[in-house]
């Protein structure tokens, strides 16, 4: 916990849409000045301005194919996205032609990168960690000079100089000692000034110094790393929307925003696809017992969301249902292997499991077998290739004598999650979901429950999607 006598810090974390525009980042902007009225310590993370991670790395992926054609458009977006910014949000010029001078930089070197890329004929994971934090680079100088402008004295710094991670490119892990004694290092003094750190999301460095990036919507990690080893009293994500909310809005326009939720409930609707709150952030901001908020800074007097401790939310709010939200993964695939001979073949699942594991792809839901003669589990679609080859070699010699008769991967399924404390355990919930599922004539190929009590998943055909979350929704709201 933060000590008594450190003054209240805030964390608030910015993501691409809540600065991918001048109006809106002059919101965030305002956004922070009210938080230095109300906080004597203020740090600021953002992410890229929306699109932009998007565009360095489909660019790097054709410049790997040795197609260095579109580079030059790219090149004339990423300027003209920053500058737009800058003409309207920084009005004294020598600041803007700095910033501007600066920005140019980065976008030279994604240049280079990707051209060297396109002679490689190949992007390693280190190369597109470098082209993918670029954004970050490019946004935290934008967004330090527009608070400058506003009033808001600030310093951006780049989260290589405070995050130290493993080399695990494109999802590295933090060290969090190494990680606390280098963010304390360099924030403290800024904040004992008085300014205003503005920090890149989504990255950090090796020890040797190396760019690495913390996964997709990884800037919201870097928010709960940043907020635990300050230590900060909250952290607060400024997103597009109005919290977490009982579905993604963009599927189900009647969703509702959601007072509060349990940290396990976030946990697993992170998990499960909910793409508000980078799973990953919670862990280390319920270590260190930091509140934490999700708010709407195109609506920024809308309360938002807190999360909570699980005890709490056991408490339903009032008019609170057991189900408090939905939510689905797309592209993924079923993969099945089956026989009747592998009753008898020692330790299946356990080499079924390393084998994807090889191939370094994730397991988000195992189910249960209808009968011991098959294993079941989903894994994203585009690992299926790599995944059935490593599982025919490991079973090549049980499929040989037909005690595993095949091993197949499904069409595209989604998975279907229903969060909510006590969904599993109270009685009826579980029938009220597949009575539900049946009204709208959905067939539901596999279940499984969560690891904690908090939800259930089913998975259905990728075309019934849009159906089964609508349909479970209804649940909710009626
Ligand atoms: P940011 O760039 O601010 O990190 P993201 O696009 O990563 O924003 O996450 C916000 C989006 O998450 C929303 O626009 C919404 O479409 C989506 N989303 C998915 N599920 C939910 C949910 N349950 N509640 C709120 N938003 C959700
Ligand atoms: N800009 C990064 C991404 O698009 C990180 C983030 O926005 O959280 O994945
Ligand atoms: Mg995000």
């Amino acid at each position: 916990m933060p000590q008594e006598s450190s003054p209240k810090t805030l964390v608030m974390k910015f993501g691409g849409t809540s600065v991918g525009s001048s109006k809106a980042m002059a919101g965030a902007a305002q956004i922070v000045k009210e938080a230095r009225a109300n906080w004597p310590r203020v740090v600021v993370i953002t992410s890229a301005l929306s699109g932009v991670t998007n565009l360095l790395l489909e660019s790097a992926a054709s410049a790997a194919r040795g197609d260095a054609s579109l580079l030059p458009e790219a090149e004339q977006t990423l300027l003209a996205n920053h500058q737009t910014i800058a003409i309207s949000l920084i009005p004294d010029e020598s600041r803007r032609a700095a910033v501007l001078e600066e920005i140019g930089g980065l976008v030279r070197s994604f240049v280079e990168l990707c051209h060297a890329i396109s002679v490689l004929g190949e992007a390693t994971p280190r190369a597109l960690d470098a082209v993918a934090s670029l954004g970050e680079r490019m946004s935290v100088r934008l967004l330090a000079a527009t608070l400058h402008s506003a009033g808001i004295p600030s310093k951006y710094v780049e989260a290589t100089e405070l995050i130290v991670t493993d080399d695990h490119f494109q999802s590295a892990h933090p060290d969090f000692d190494l990680t606390t004694e280098r963010t304390r290092r360099a924030l403290l003094p800024l904040l004992e000034q008085g300014l205003t750190p503005v920090i890149t999301g989504f990255l950090g460095a090796t020890r040797e110094g190396l760019i690495t990036t913390l996964g997709r919507g990884g800037s919201d990690y870097s928010a709960g790393i940043l907020g635990a080893v300050l230590p900060a009293d909250e952290v607060w994500i400024w997103t597009d929307v109005d919290g977490v909310m009982t579905a993604d809005p963009r599927l189900v326009p009647e969703a509702q925003t959601l007072p509060q939720i349990s940290y396990s409930e976030i946990a697993e609707l992170a998990y499960f696809g909910a793409k508000v709150l980078h799973p990953k952030t919670i862990r280390p901001v319920v270590e260190a017992g930091i509140g934490l908020r999700i708010c709407n800074t195109f609506n920024p007097q809308h309360p938002g969301t807190r999360l909570v401790p699980n005890g709490k939310a056991e408490k339903p709010l009032p008019g609170e249902k057991v189900i408090k939200a939905v939510t689905a993964i797309r592209q993924q695939r079923l993969v099945t292997i089956e026989g009747r001979g592998m009753l008898g073949v020692p330790g299946v699942a356990a080499r079924a499991f390393a084998a994807v594991a090889s191939t370094g792809t994730s397991v988000p839901l195992i189910t249960q077998a209808s009968s011991e003669q098959s294993i079941c589990f989903s894994i994203p679609s585009e690992a299926a290739p790599a995944v059935l080859g490593a599982l025919q070699k490991t079973f090549a010699a049980e499929l040989a004598q037909r005690d595993i008769d095949r091993v197949w991967a499904s069409e595209d399924v989604s998975i279907i999650t229903v969060v909510g404390h006590g969904t599993r355990h109270t009685p009826g919930v579980a029938g009220q979901i597949f009575t539900q599922l049946g009204k709208a004539e959905i067939n539901v190929l596999a279940i499984a429950h969560g690891s904690s009590d908090v939800s259930i998943s089913m998975v259905v055909n990728a075309a019934e999607t849009e159906k089964a979350v609508r349909a479970l929704h209804e649940l909710i709201v009626r």
